[in-house]
């Protein structure tokens, strides 16, 4: 009989890409996906690095199942308990010193080795060399239907955050051929996407090359994405995460004219400080991240931004904290993450000590998110009583009811009697509940 694996995804987008191919992979190789990791004979942990709670996480579920595993063992069954992703690459040993259960330890970018290494039982248990051209070859065209797909264009940094674990888990900048990628998402179109989002941990730094009258041109991600929307039946192109210092010019102009390129852009700042700016190594200042919000919106004012912030980052004071609030108050944002720091052993911050009071911290994070809640709600209400361009996902948890997204991402409820899944149509939003609206198509 084929053995089961389940695959439990932590962490962002980039994660839930390499968990689709990884899924396609052992399918591939003859395994059969599980609900759940009960009733699977191989129980994957994709893990994330970039918040303390995400490690502590994959810590407890080892703890589940390395019960889990014990008891089937008890009734003669085997189970392999594998960790991939970022906590893996960084913490490989040290996952294998606490918790003895555990079978293999794969980095991001040797997943593709798994099938491989479980049919020849390895005695090594550690893959985690920086294999990202490895990797992309090695993945198989993914066979969801889905509407909106992610496609990973480029993976690593070489940005080097302070605060980042980024630069050290995927390793070192690199961006897939542009050619590879446009087949990719030329087959999803043809299996029923509308809407690519392509992904990077640092996507604006994307640079390919092309043969142009028999040379070799240097192209970035303004030419993917005029590439890209040639392709037809593809309705919506988004891309993230981006860094400011890699947003240029040519790529604001496909924000003006590009109709599939959403006007919807997340553009993390971190902190409105120049002084905490300076020491998180985020190379721009609070002027350049404004001025150039400011010369994107000139070109397209439809344009709306998201963002991330870090507060109580080590040294952070009031003033800064103020600053930050500043930059908030002007840009109004259409939505944000925001989280108070925390430290990621290895990194240049986890060395300094000048830590911001818990307490302070705390106070800060609920500042920052009341006024960032409140521009979400402000930004939506804008919409109530307009038409917007909704693109239809799948099915809602009411009968008969359709969820889809707007340009700006906002998500969108709509019953109807007919199957909308995979449309693009006007609707109506006629109603605004906390973060989502409801509607009715437009005649
Ligand atoms: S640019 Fe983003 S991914 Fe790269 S080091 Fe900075 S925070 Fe991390």
């Amino acid at each position: 009989m084929n053995q089961s694996f389940f695959i439990k995804t932590y962490g962002c987008q980039m994660n839930e890409y390499d968990s689709e191919k990884l899924n396609e992979l052992l399918k591939f190789n003859g395994y059969k996906a599980s609900k759940n990791f009960e009733e699977s004979d191989i129980a994957i942990l994709n893990t994330c690095h970039i918040r303390e709670k995400a490690s502590e996480k994959l810590y407890s579920d080892l703890g589940r199942l390395s019960k889990f595993k014990e008891n089937k063992a008890k009734v003669g069954k085997k189970m392999h308990i594998i960790v991939t992703g970022c906590v893996a690459q960084a913490e490989g040993d040290e996952i294998l010193k606490r918790n003895k259960s555990v079978d293999y330890i794969f980095g991001p970018q040797n997943f593709h080795k798994l099938p491989k290494v479980l049919n020849d039982s390895k005695s090594e248990k550690v893959f985690n060399d920086f294999l990202c051209e490895d990797k992309f070859s090695s993945l198989l065209p993914s066979t969801g239907k889905e509407v909106s797909k992610l496609v990973t264009i480029q993976e690593g940094c070489d940005k080097f955050c302070s605060f980042c674990v980024v630069p050290y888990t995927r390793g070192a900048e690199f961006s897939r051929p542009l050619e590879d990628i446009y087949a990719e998402v030329s087959s999803l179109v043809k299996k029923g996407a509308r809407e690519i989002t392509l992904l990077g941990q640092n996507v604006s730094a994307y640079k390919s090359e092309i043969l142009k009258d028999g040379k070799k041109v240097k192209v970035k991600l303004s030419y993917l994405c005029e590439v890209l929307s040639k392709i037809i039946g593809l309705e919506r192109i988004r891309y993230l995460t981006s860094h400011p210092i890699d947003i240029d010019e040519l790529l604001i102009d496909q924000h003006k004219i590009n109709s599939k390129l959403m006007p919807f852009l997340h553009l993390p700042i971190q902190s409105g400080s120049d002084r905490v700016l300076k020491k998180m190594n985020r190379k721009h200042d609070k002027k350049f991240y404004l001025d150039l919000i400011k010369k994107i919106r000139r070109k397209n004012n439809s344009m709306a931004f998201s963002s991330d912030f870090i507060v109580g980052y080590p040294g952070e004071t009031d003033h800064d904290f103020e600053e930050t609030l500043d930059v908030i108050e002007r840009v109004k944002f259409a939505s944000s993450y925001s989280f108070k720091y925390s430290s990621r052993p290895g990194t240049p911050a986890s060395i300094d000590n000048n830590y911001v009071n818990e307490k302070k911290a705390d106070v800060r994070l609920k500042k920052i998110q009341e006024v960032l809640n409140n521009q979400q709600k402000e930004f939506n209400k804008s919409f109530l009583g307009k038409s917007s361009n909704v693109l239809f996902t799948g099915k809602g948890k009411k009968i008969n009811q359709f969820v889809g997204r707007t340009p700006h991402l906002q998500p969108v409820h709509v019953f109807s009697n007919d199957d909308l899944t995979g449309q693009l149509l006007k609707v109506e939003l006629s109603q605004l509940t906390s973060f989502s609206f409801h509607g009715k198509l437009s005649n």
